[in-house]
């Protein structure tokens, strides 16, 4: 089991300038690296770490993964990729999944990032910057296989396979696509992605293949291919919700009591005034707001926050920096301006959460703001 967030502050964690603590464990992530490298066998297992690695920071989280076994990187945008190069080994390879620009081809080459060419333009581009610098470059290329979002078409890879000369100073290391609907295992989508991918990859340069990121990982071997690519489950994201979630919990966010009043039958709560007690009760202001990217509709569908093993529903609105809580039923020992409440934690998942609010796991995460403190534990799994 790797070091869990604390239970309660402890030296150093404490940060009493700020609204709020964001832990972000370290050891769980690496060991959630280590429980997906396990599952796909021979298989590569890349860590995908955009998007400042969802959130939780690509300066910390990606030195870890590297320790923990990772050696390929993939990244959104190049300015990621460039950020990403300062804090890994030279011998780690980094994708950038949008591919090149037109023009910014030769800072691919500076900072030894590997594109993912979508289109027949971008491969236009990389074949004419390996033709200027004199030597085949390394990329990898994207297939469309149902999603229409990125990749070459059907119609492109033919094209590229009736000339040849397309590929031209273009040295494909991986063809690559991604599923649409790998969350939802049942669904045909999955294998009729899978069964393009191959059929598409037939007519292209021989390469390693891949498909999946963290849910197609649990479709099983058949889509485990030549490398994977996980994201969220690195971050303790549940992977589908038909079973159990295997990952470790990578993250607590905890937000102080600004302050605790009594209010009275028919008093009301926040913008609005959204909510009315119906009879007295305690209630606290919590520093937490949609501006620290706790969204503001995690108060409808059954929000709450909890306190040990007190579940404080949310009542009213989400303020841009504050939250209100029923308090009612916790002991008033335990409520002061220095106590902390989990808005995420042992007893609420960010999955939870995004169920609240009605989204996915994946907005809370990357929706965290930078304003709260952040706490990196480093303890090793
Ligand atoms: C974001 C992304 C991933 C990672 O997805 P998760 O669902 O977070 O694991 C993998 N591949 C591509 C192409 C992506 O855009």
């Amino acid at each position: 089991m790797p070091d869990l967030p604390s239970p309660t502050p402890t030296a150093g964690w404490s940060a009493p300038g700020a609204g709020a603590i964001l832990e972000i464990s370290l050891g769980a992530i690496a060991a959630n690296f280590g429980l997906l490298n396990a599952r796909t066998g021979t298989a590569t297992c890349a860590a995908v770490v955009k998007a400042d690695a969802y959130g939780l920071g690509a300066d910390r989280v990606a030195p870890v993964l590297e320790q923990a076994g990772a050696k390929v990187f993939f990244v959104a945008h190049l300015e990621e990729g460039i950020r990403l190069r300062a804090h890994i080994s030279p011998t780690c390879r980094i994708f950038v999944l949008h591919g090149p620009m037109p023009g910014t081809e030769g800072e691919f080459s500076a900072h030894d990032l590997l594109p993912v060419l979508n289109s027949l333009e971008q491969m236009a581009g990389w074949r004419a910057h390996a033709v200027a610098v004199g030597t085949p470059l390394p990329a990898a290329i994207q297939v469309d296989t149902g999603m229409s979002r990125f990749g070459l078409s059907e119609a492109d890879v033919a094209l590229v396979s009736g000339n040849p000369a397309l590929l031209d100073g273009i040295d494909t290391r991986l063809v690559m696509s991604h599923l649409a609907c790998a969350d939802t295992p049942a669904n045909p989508a999955n294998a009729m992605q899978r069964d393009r991918l191959r059929a598409m990859a037939a007519r292209l340069p021989d390469a390693d293949l891949a498909l999946s990121a963290s849910s197609g990982i649990f479709l099983g071997p058949d889509y485990h291919f030549d490398l994977v690519r996980p994201g969220a489950a690195l971050y303790g994201l549940a992977p589908n919700a038909d079973m159990p979630n295997p990952l470790h919990p990578t993250v607590r966010l905890c937000a102080r009591i600004v302050q605790v009043r009594t209010i009275a039958a028919g008093d009301a709560v926040g913008y609005g005034l959204t909510w009315r007690a119906s009879g007295p009760r305690r209630i606290a202001t919590l520093g937490i707001g949609y501006a620290d990217g706790f969204l503001r509709h995690g108060a409808d569908g059954g929000g709450c926050a909890w306190l040990g093993d007190y579940r404080l529903p949310i009542l009213g609105r989400i303020s841009m920096d504050s939250t209100t809580v029923d308090v009612s039923d916790v002991p008033e020992t335990m409520l002061d301006a220095a106590t902390h409440v989990d808005m995420i934690g042992p007893r609420r998942s960010v999955d939870d959460v995004a169920h609240s609010a009605g989204t996915i796991g994946y907005e809370v995460l990357t929706a965290l703001g930078s304003r709260f403190h952040r706490a990196y534990l480093t303890q090793a799994a």
